[in-house]
């Protein structure tokens, strides 16, 4: 399996490969490579031109404040699983990063590639819907916030213009009384998600304040499963209590993704199950969060 032929650039700055990719017909970035090299070979994506951002300094860094953690486009998976920042502030993200693919694929890809690839059955797509994150798309015309539910248009689409680069992500800093967890049956062939689910959990006085819980790998976009949110809020996070509220999740995964290892029912079934550990699991660490 061999890519079609293409033009390479090697820019040493953002500014030059934004410039690039303005000026060349038919380009795309190349990051880690780990999503677009194997479509190139199997012709799925054949572009002209590939500008490789790969070691432009500057885009790979995680640096938090007070109330955020800021992660660069270029940031690898094992950079995220292994940042003490994002292990204190956002352990969630931390630990989705821990469940991708294998060592070789944490060490190349990236976060800014993954979220732009928008494969249904990636993690972080479902954990940055929990987390209500944002990214920052910079382009010829400066930059712009564009937030998680608004980014993820459908199957690997996005709210990514052309000439944009995806060049930072920023995730809130997790608050006393907050717990999350992220939870995946992955698939035994790639450990990619047939389904993920990401709770967090916010208590107050030994009750549910807030539940954000998102389910990825059953929909062409992973959902926010609000009516988790209605039904636990105000209540006391028992057992019965979580697994009530999950009764709901199966209402919101619409015309579930099938295929050959596991089917549309299969898929809505483990969202259930799965809501219900996370939930468990987060309320678990929330508790401990003071
Ligand atoms: C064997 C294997 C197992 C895997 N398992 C998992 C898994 O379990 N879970 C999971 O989530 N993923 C998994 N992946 C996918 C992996 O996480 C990829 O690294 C990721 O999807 C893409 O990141 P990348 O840096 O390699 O991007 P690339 O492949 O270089 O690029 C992907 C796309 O994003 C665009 N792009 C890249 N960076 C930017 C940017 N900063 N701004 C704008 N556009 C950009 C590119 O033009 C391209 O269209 C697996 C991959 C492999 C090969």
């Amino acid at each position: 399996m061999y890519p079609a032929q293409f033009d390479y650039y090697r820019p040493k700055s953002l500014k030059e490969a934004i410039s690039l990719l303005k000026k060349k017909k038919d380009a795309k970035l190349l990051a880690g490579g780990h999503s677009l090299i194997p479509a190139m070979k199997l012709r799925v994506s054949s572009p002209a031109t590939l500008i490789d951002i790969g070691r432009i300094k500057g885009l790979e860094g995680i640096k938090a404040s007070k109330t955020s953690v800021k992660i660069g486009g270029l940031a690898t998976h094992a950079a995220i699983e292994s940042s003490p920042e994002l292990r204190s502030a956002c352990p969630i993200l931390a630990e989705a990063a821990g469940h991708i693919g294998d060592i070789q694929v944490r060490n190349r890809g990236t976060i800014g590639g993954s979220l732009v690839h928008a494969d249904p059955a990636a993690d972080y797509p479902t954990v940055m819907l929990a987390l209500e994150a944002s990214f920052t798309l910079t382009g010829v015309k400066g930059k712009r916030k564009v937030a998680a539910d608004a980014f993820f248009v459908d199957l690997f689409e996005t709210a990514l213009k052309p000439g944009e680069v995806l060049t930072d992500v920023n995730v809130p800093v997790m608050r006393a009384g907050q717990g999350g967890c992220y939870i995946k049956h992955r698939h035994p062939a790639s450990s990619y998600a047939v389904v993920g689910v990401a709770a967090i959990v916010t208590l107050a006085d030994g009750a549910v304040d807030a539940v954000q819980l998102a389910v990825g790998g059953a929909t062409p976009n992973p959902v926010l499963i609000k009516t988790v949110h209605h039904a636990l809020v105000g209540q006391k996070p028992t057992p019965a209590a979580i697994a009530s509220a999950c009764e709901n999740v199966a209402e919101a995964i619409e015309d579930p993704l099938g295929d050959l290892y596991a089917s549309g029912e299969y898929r809505t079934h483990l969202a259930t199950v799965l809501s219900r550990r996370a939930l468990t699991e987060a309320v678990k660490r929330a508790k401990k969060q003071k």
